[in-house]
Parts: structure tokens; C-alpha cells; sequence
């Protein structure tokens, strides 16, 4: 853990506004947050909350260490990584424990959405980054012939800010943290303020697993930590996870300093069920996708498209799924749901059923919090210190039909435990409905024929498209994630994630250093004569064109050579 700060620097001033009921998890105070655990409010941990000028420090010493890490062979960095998965097995209880307690999701998840999909990047990383990024030579078609070379190498960034979100507290900064490092960064490390002390338990891993200290910075704290992150100059590149409001006020910081910016924000995923699709299956990938982690997944399913044929059988299916779900606290074993992580997402889940019914969409089940949770006036955990009242993050699995696209549920993120379902009568209509939105993180269509699924994915704009999947290919290592429209820019994981966290440096070579360029000066009648020729003969690619231009390249050559 970071050392506890007294320092009342400006920084810590908002936080104050920050203690209202709906913040009840976590409780920010002046200089320190507290974290509670959403399903019991109990506290389970401090931190501070860092002030500018310690960020400021943060990221230079991480600078300072960066380039004595970027000289570490990619076998060493490899070592470490291989390290720190062992210690994240060793620990895998503990772990998961800590992000259900803190996250308020069932353990179960903890382990199959969070540690597991880690465990595996960290191995593909490991193995893989000095491959992906090993040295690319350029074909250079004719200027080969004139003794010239093109390489690319891929050189780190330096100090990479990762702004990380509460909804998976682990998967998502500790999977960025080893794609960085293992390219040849240092990170600052911002933690959700919900989510601190998952945050700093990778910190913890990592400098067991023997990482130099500078390396990884786990800076905690609120919106106002990230925003003097965002801000700083020093900091090479941002990956931001987040919400679109969020996403843009970084995306602003950056643009001050020209800092690069990778955002990964919300979605409103569309699932469309074909009338050929295995209803079974897709109901219970629909009841899964939609209300795993309370539905607060940026790719869970937002929207559920089924055709007028099979609705009647997939609703049915859906709702007796629904039901089915069990919701205890996140650590019992036996929890399919848990509790929601904060307030304040319950209650924009609450704004959104309220607008669907008022506007005709009806409940199937659902719909409310669950009483068997209901937050009791004596409950032991309440915090009075902080006028904090406990209410209850439990949010039944919501089913809403006749809904319209006009409703909220419909087209804004609704980040809960709500899945509503509309018909579709032709697939040109599916994939219209699916593109009218301002999101494109991920889709999915369900189908047994996979061509047809092949050909709508691609009519469907999303930066992933699943065929008879749903929601898991961020636990995918080898592909890419992340989004178009207001889901964000940039992508994280796969290839063309660990290029983003380096910039490729072409090597250009004169393999004939001894004679000076046909283009240099002096501009004289041969040399205007060749540069004719040149344009019209050897920009298309034909060595027999290029060959005709040869005796004024001669003509040229020699006129230099005599003025040397
Ligand atoms: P958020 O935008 O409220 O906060 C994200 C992070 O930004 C937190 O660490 C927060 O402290 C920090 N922050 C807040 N204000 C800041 C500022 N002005 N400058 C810099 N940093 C600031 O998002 P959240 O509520 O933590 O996460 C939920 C959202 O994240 C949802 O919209 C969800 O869809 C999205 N999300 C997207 C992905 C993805 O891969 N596309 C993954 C997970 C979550």
C-alpha cells in the first residue's frame, strides 16, 4: 500500500463534494478513500488520495527507471511476468476474494472473468511480445535496386498512464500493465476510486515477483487523481477505461501536451437471435451476456433483437433462466448475482426501467431491488462518520418487452442487470436496428448457419462481432479489443494492442554511401530531363518501364560524378 499522505494540497479539496448517499461506495474523504464492500458497506480498507505533485513524482521516477528497463531483454522482462503469474495462482483465493469484496461480483467471476483471462495474457505476452515486435524489413521494389534498405524497429513509449475503470478492477489494468511492461515501459497505474485496493494489490504481485519498484506506480485516488495524470506532459501515452463523459475530459487533458490517448468507453451491444438460431443456447448465452457482473460489463448485452417467429419460445426461455439465477454476496459460492458496485449505477438502472414502463414496456420479471436484501436501519456497518446510509445494491435480473427505440433502455448505456427484448421481421431490419446507435464496441448474431452469420457480423458495425458468442473476447489475449463511434478509439490486447504501447522507428540505409543522390542539386537540363522521365516510367511498378529511363539515370550520373 502507498504511504498515507496528511498533505491537504488542492487536489483533495472535491473530493469533499464526493460524500453523498449515492457515493456510498467508497466513502472519500479529505486526503483518503475509504473502501467498502458494496453488498455490506463494510469498510475493508483505506488509501490516500494523491495529490499532483506526488503523481508529478510518480511518473518521474518511473521515467528515470524506464531507461534502465528498456536495455532488459525481453527474456528477463518475460522472467518477471512468469513470476508474477505464479504468485497470482498462489494467491488465486485470496484474490478473487479481495476483487468480490471490493467489486461486489460473485467469486465465481472473480476467478472465470478476471483472473483467468489474466493468467492466460500473461503467459501469451510473455511468450509472444518479442515476436510481435521483433524487426520488420520494408520492400522497397525499385529503390532496392539503388542499394537502399527499409527496417522498421518497435521502441517502448516510456511512461504509460493506465486509467483503469471499477467494473473489472483486475482484468482490465493488470492485463495493460503486462502488455506495457513487457514492450519496455513503466506505468502509472490510476485505480478506480471503487476499486482501490485491487489496484494495489497488482503493485503488491508485481514487486514480489521482483519488478524494480519505479516500474509500476499505483497512483489512488478520484476523478481528480486521473485528471492530474491525464494532464501531466510527462506522461508518453494514456490508456483510459471508462465512461464516454470521462473518456472525452481525457481525451481533452491530452490534446494539451499532444499526449496519445487510447479510450476504451461504454457500449449498448446488440444480440440478434436468427429464427434458425439454437434457442436453448442463445437463451442462455442472452440471460449470461446480460446480467453476468450485474450487467456492468461494457460489452454486455444491452439489446436482445429476436425474430417475430422465435420470440414467443426465446422469451419464455430467457425469463425461466432469469428466474433461475441465484443472488446471494459476491463471496458466497453459490451466487450467480451479486450486488451492483455502486449507488449510484443502481439508480440509473432504476431511471431506466422507470422511463421504459411509463412508456409501455412491460416487466417479465424483475424489475426492482431484491428485499431479500433490504439494507436494515440498525445494520451494524453503517457509517455515520461519513453520514453514509447502507441501501441495497442488489438488483434482481430484469426482463423487459414492448419496448421502443425511443426509450431510454434502449439506446443510452445502461451498465445493470437489464436485458430487453424486441422483434425483428427481416435481417436487413436486425442489422439496422443493431447500427442505429451512437456505441460500436461488440455484437453478437446467433445462427446455425455460419455463412449467414459471417455475412451479417460484417454488416454490423462493432469493433468485435461474435457468431454464436457473447461478451468474453476481452479475455481473449491474442485479439484485439476495443471500439468504434462514441465506444472509444484505439485497441488493447492482440497484436494491435501491444502496438499501441510502442512506436515503430523506420531505419532507412544508403547501402552505396559513396554516391550522391540523382536528386540533388544542381537542377540542371539532364537533371529536369531524368525527373521526367522518372515520373512518367518509374512510379507504376514495371521494371521494363523503369529500364527506359535508364540512359538519362546515366546521363545524370555521370554529370554529377564530374562535379564532384
Ligand atoms: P469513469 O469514467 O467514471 O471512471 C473511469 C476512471 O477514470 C476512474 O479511475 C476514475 O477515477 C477516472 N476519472 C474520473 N474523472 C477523471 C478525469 N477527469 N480525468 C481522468 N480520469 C478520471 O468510469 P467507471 O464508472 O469507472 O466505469 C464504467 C464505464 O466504463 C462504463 O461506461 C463502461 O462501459 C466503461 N468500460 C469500458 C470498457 C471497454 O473496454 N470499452 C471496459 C470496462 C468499462
Amino acid at each position: 500500500m502507498q504511504p498515507s499522505t496528511s498533505t491537504a494540497a488542492p487536489l483533495n479539496q472535491p473530493a469533499l463534494q464526493n460524500q453523498s448517499p449515492l457515493n456510498q461506495s467508497p466513502v472519500l474523504t479529505h486526503d483518503e478513500i475509504v473502501s467498502r464492500d458494496p453488498a455490506t458497506n463494510q469498510e475493508i480498507g483505506r488509501v490516500p488520495i494523491l495529490t499532483q505533485p506526488e503523481i508529478e513524482s510518480m511518473i518521474a521516477r518511473a521515467r528515470a527507471a524506464q531507461t534502465a528497463w528498456v536495455a532488459v531483454s525481453f527474456d528477463e522482462r518475460a522472467r518477471i511476468i512468469t513470476r508474477a503469474r505464479q504468485i497470482v495462482l498462489d494467491e488465486m483465493d485470496a484474490i478473487a476474494t479481495l476483487i468480490s469484496r471490493e467489486s461486489g461480483k460473485p467469486v465465481a467471476e472473480s476467478v472465470s472473468m478476471e483472473i483467468i483471462p489474466t493468467l492466460d495474457l500473461m503467459h501469451f505476452f510473455a511468450r509472444r511480445t518479442a515476436h510481435i515486435l521483433k524487426p520488420e524489413r520494408i520492400a522497397l521494389g525499385q529503390y532496392t535496386i539503388a542499394g537502399r534498405t527499409s527496417r522498421i524497429i518497435y521502441k517502448p513509449l516510456g511512461v504509460i498512464a493506465i486509467i483503469a475503470p471499477w467494473n473489472f478492477p483486475w482484468a482490465i489494468p493488470l492485463g495493460e500493465v503486462v502488455m506495457a511492461l513487457m514492450a519496455g515501459n513503466a506505468v502509472v497505474l490510476k485505480p478506480s476510486e471503487v476499486t482501490s485496493l485491487v489496484g494495489l494489490k497488482i503493485k503488491d504481485v508485481f514487486t514480489r515477483a521482483g519488478l524494480t519498484d519505479d516500474l509500476l506506480h499505483v497512483a489512488t485516488g478520484d476523478g481528480m487523481t486521473g485528471a492530474a495524470l491525464a494532464a501531466s506532459p510527462l506522461v508518453n501515452k494514456i490508456m483510459f477505461t471508462g465512461s464516454v463523459a470521462t473518456g472525452k475530459r481525457v481525451a481533452a487533458a491530452a490534446a494539451q501536451n499532444l499526449t496519445p490517448v487510447v479510450l476504451e468507453l461504454g457500449g449498448k451491444d446488440p444480440m440478434i437471435i436468427c429464427r434458425d438460431a439454437d434457442l436453448p443456447v442463445a437463451a442462455h448465452a442472452a440471460v449470461w451476456g446480460a446480467f453476468a457482473n450485474s450487467g456492468q460489463a461494457c460489452a454486455s448485452v444491452e439489446r436482445c433483437y429476436v425474430h417475430e417467429s422465435v420470440a414467443a419460445e426465446f422469451t419464455k426461455l430467457v425469463v425461466e433462466a432469469t428466474k433461475n439465477l441465484r443472488q446471494h454476496h459476491g463471496t458466497n459460492e453459490a451466487s450467480d448475482v451479486a450486488a451492483m458496485s455502486s449507488e449510484r449505477q443502481a439508480q440509473i438502472v432504476d431511471a431506466h426501467i422507470n422511463d421504459a414502463v411509463t412508456r409501455g414496456a412491460r416487466i417479465l420479471t424483475g424489475g426492482k431491488r431484491n428485499h431479500d436484501f433490504a439494507a436494515s436501519p440498525d445494520d451494524a456497518h453503517l457509517d455515520d462518520t461519513h453520514n453514509d446510509t447502507h441501501t441495497n445494491l442488489f438488483y434482481e435480473p430484469t426482463i423487459l418487452v414492448d419496448v421502443e427505440d425511443a426509450m431510454l433502455v434502449m439506446h443510452e448505456e445502461t451498465f445493470g442487470p437489464v436485458l430487453p427484448i424486441k422483434t425483428f421481421r427481416t435481417e436487413d431490419e436486425a442489422v439496422r436496428l443493431a447500427n442505429d446507435s451512437p456505441f460500436g464496441l461488440t455484437a453478437s448474431v446467433w445462427t446455425r448457419d455460419l455463412k449467414r452469420g459471417a455475412r451479417l457480423a460484417a454488416m454490423i458495425d462493432a469493433g468485435t462481432v461474435t457468431v454464436n458468442e457473447v461478451l468474453y473476447t476481452h479475455g481473449l489475449a491474442a485479439t484485439p479489443w476495443g471500439g468504434i463511434k462514441q465506444s472509444g478509439m484505439g485497441r488493447t490486447h492482440g497484436k494491435q494492442g501491444l502496438l499501441e504501447l510502442v512506436y515503430p522507428q523506420h531505419i532507412h540505409t544508403n547501402r552505396l554511401p559513396r554516391f550522391a543522390d540523382l536528386w540533388w542539386f544542381n537542377y540542371t537540363p539532364s537533371a529536369h530531363t531524368l525527373f521526367r522521365q522518372l515520373a512518367r516510367r518509374a512510379t507504376n511498378g514495371s521494371i521494363l518501364q523503369s529500364a527506359l529511363a535508364f540512359p538519362a539515370v546515366v546521363r545524370r550520373f555521370l554529370e554529377m560524378r564530374r562535379r564532384k
